[in-house]
C-alpha cells in the first residue's frame, strides 16, 4: 500500500501524527521517496514566490522612506541656473543679429508702446464718455510688432526659469 499524496503533503507540512509510519514506507519505497522529492521542490519553488514579492515591496518601501521628498542634485540645479543665464546672455547677444536679419520689422522703443497704448485707452475712454447708441467703438488693432512682442515673451519665460531655479534651489536648502 503507498503513500496517498495528500499524506505525503501532511507529512511536508509536519502535520501527520505517525511520522514513523511514513518514514519507514520512504524508507523501503523508492517510488514514495521519489513522490516526496518532487512535492518537496514544488513546495519550494511556491514558498519562493512570496518571498520574491515581499522582498520587492521591501525594496520599493525602502526606497520610498528613505527620502520622503526626492531631492535634485545639486549639480542638476546648477545646471539649470546655468542655462537660465545663458540663455539670457546668448538671447542678448543676438537680439541686434536678429534685428539685422529682420529689417523689414520696425522695432519702436517701449515708450513708443507704452505711448501708443495710452492713446489707445484714451480713445476708448473718449467713445465711451461720448457713447452714443447705435455706434458702437471698434478698436483698432494694437500695432505691437511680432518681435517685440516675442522678445518680451522670451524675457519673461526667462525670468520664470530663473525665478523656478531659485525656488527649486531654496527648497533644496
Ligand atoms: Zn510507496
Amino acid at each position: 500500500m503507498h503513500l496517498t499524496d495528500e499524506q505525503l503533503n501532511e507529512y511536508l507540512d509536519n502535520e501527520i501524527p505517525d511520522r514513523a509510519d511514513i518514514e519507514s514506507h520512504l524508507a523501503s519505497c523508492a517510488d514514495c521517496a521519489a513522490r516526496l522529492t518532487v512535492l518537496q521542490s514544488l513546495f519550494a519553488e511556491l514558498d519562493s514566490l512570496p518571498d520574491i514579492a515581499l522582498s520587492t515591496n521591501l525594496a520599493v518601501r525602502f526606497a520610498s522612506t528613505g527620502q520622503l521628498v526626492p531631492q535634485l542634485p545639486r549639480w542638476l540645479t546648477l545646471t539649470a541656473t546655468l542655462q537660465a543665464a545663458l540663455a539670457l546672455i546668448a538671447l542678448v547677444a543676438a537680439a541686434p543679429f536678429v534685428m539685422n536679419l529682420l529689417p523689414a520689422i520696425e522695432t519702436p522703443s517701449f515708450t513708443e508702446i507704452f505711448f501708443r497704448i495710452q492713446s489707445q485707452w484714451l480713445n476708448l475712454f473718449t467713445t465711451i464718455t461720448n457713447y452714443q447708441l447705435p455706434n458702437l467703438p471698434t478698436l483698432p488693432p494694437l500695432q505691437i510688432p511680432t518681435l517685440t512682442l516675442s522678445l518680451a515673451l522670451a524675457g519673461a519665460s526667462l525670468l520664470w526659469l530663473v525665478g523656478n531655479g531659485l525656488l527649486l534651489r531654496k527648497q533644496i536648502r
